[in-house]
């Protein structure tokens, strides 16, 4: 590759990205002249939002769109709103989509997007000019059979409903297909808002169930309470595990015996954050990676798994509800105390499964109930945790690498039997 490059970073989630594709190119041999397909993106486009603040001020916004590989279907994956936003961290969640849709074998590519804002800074007003401008900035390289953008950190279904809108508006027809994550009676689909949670929650019980851990009084530890963290959190407690620490953007909630969850989305909603809810104790962030637990849920933000805090975590599963948490060097400690991850590619793809489905549902008109929904979930994903499981134990590999090592074999082969145009 060029010196200089911006594909050359030698830090951040792109970093980390590379270095888990230089680990599975071993494995990947007989495909090995395709493999610097998965090194660079497809198409990368940086945008200026410039808005009209409600007192009048005009301020510009820098907003990304990345297609990461497009060889198996049309680009899907996520638009974040949070001040960290750079085209390196969009770079990686792109690529991590592109291999996540081909570990559940959704046919689709990866793509992601973003802007560098503080979305808790602006008015309602302001939240939807930024959506929109930014969605017509983007607009010529979106729609259902090109990208098809999905919520994440700092976005909602009402933002994607302004989005649906705003690509609509632009082409002279409703257009539902065009995002995904969208309200219900606008064509979003029943399940979507838990469905990442609920597919932690699967891998959870699958992985319990092969490494011989009893889930009921389990103890659970789950970093982010979102939308992710908080259905997993809930879902655990409902099979009677013990959620003993939640940490949010707030701080850090304890209780040995296990946290009620049934009511801490209440509090959350009314007081913005999990502190200070009953019956717990606040301890230091810090601390939250020393707390004596059985499985461990980082559901926040990528890059907070490093190798100090990995050599203290007592939990035996991981379950990666966001995207890129653990730093390469921590996955080799952990790996090395023998615990067992589950890659976000796999884990955190519970919301993409019901994104697909949502598109379906909208191309064809026709809706299905929360229970087809949830089942088909359900299948999916404990086919997909099956797959992982069994390339991992063929390989004597870790799951991270068996899920790419599935992927980037779908990947390939598509971009191999396609042909390098002109040829
Ligand atoms: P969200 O915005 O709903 O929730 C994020 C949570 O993280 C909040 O509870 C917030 O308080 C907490 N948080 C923020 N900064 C923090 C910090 N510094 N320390 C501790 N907690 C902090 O986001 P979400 O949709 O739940 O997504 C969480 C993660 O899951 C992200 O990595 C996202 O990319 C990934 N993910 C989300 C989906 C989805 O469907 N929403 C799908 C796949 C992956």
């Amino acid at each position: 590759m060029d010196k200089l490059s911006y594909l050359n970073e030698s830090s951040g989630a792109w970093h980390t990205y590379l270095k888990q594709i230089d680990r599975v190119a071993p494995y990947l041999e007989h495909l090995k002249e395709y493999i610097d397909t998965l090194k660079r993106p497809k198409r990368a486009l940086i945008v200026d939002v410039p808005i009209v603040m409600d007192d009048g001020s005009i301020r510009h916004f820098e907003g990304f769109r990345v297609q990461h590989n497009l060889s198996r279907g049309p680009g899907k994956g996520g638009i974040r709103y949070h001040p960290d936003v750079d085209l390196n961290e969009v770079m990686a969640l792109s690529a991590w989509m592109t291999i996540k849709s081909a570990v559940l074998n959704l046919p689709f590519g990866g793509a992601k997007g973003g802007v560098r804002v503080d979305p808790s800074t602006l008015s309602a007003r302001e939240l939807e000019r930024l959506t929109r401008r930014y969605t017509s900035e983007i607009g010529h390289i979106i729609g259902p059979q090109k990208d098809i953008p999905a919520p994440d950190v700092g976005t909602n279904q009402h933002v994607m409903g302004w989005i649906m809108d705003t690509y609509s508006s632009s082409q002279g027809y409703t257009v539902t297909g065009v995002v995904t994550g969208k309200p219900v009676h606008l064509g979003g689909s029943l399940g979507r808002i838990k469905a990442t949670g609920r597919g932690v929650y699967i891998c959870g019980v699958e992985a319990a169930k092969r490494v011989g851990l009893e889930l009921k009084g389990s103890k659970v530890a789950i970093q982010g309470y979102g939308n992710v963290g908080s259905e997993a959190a809930f879902l655990f407690y409902d099979a009677q595990a013990m959620v003993v620490a939640v940490q949010d953007h707030t701080g850090t909630i304890y209780n040995r015996e296990g946290i009620d969850i049934s009511k801490l989305n209440e509090y959350v909603q009314q007081f913005g954050g999990v502190c200070g809810f009953e019956n717990t104790e606040n301890i230091a962030n810090e601390e939250f990676w020393d707390v004596d637990a059985d499985i461990l849920i980082p559901a926040a933000l990528e890059g907070q798994i490093t190798a100090h805090r990995a050599n203290r975590i007592k939990a035996s599963i991981i379950l990666e509800g966001a995207n890129g948490p653990t730093y390469p060097e921590a996955d080799d400690i952990l790996i090395e105390r023998g615990k067992t991850i589950v890659p976000d590619v796999i884990c955190n793809a519970g919301g993409v499964t019901v994104s697909y489905f949502e598109w379906v549902q909208d191309i064809s008109s026709f809706f299905w109930s929360e229970a087809e929904i949830n089942h088909k979930l359900d299948d999916l994903m404990v086919k997909a945790m099956d797959e992982v499981w069994n390339t991992a134990t063929k390989n004597h590999c870790t799951l991270r690498t068996a899920a790419y090592i599935l992927a980037c074999e779908r990947i390939l082969t598509a971009r191999k039997e396609r042909g390098i145009f002109p040829g």
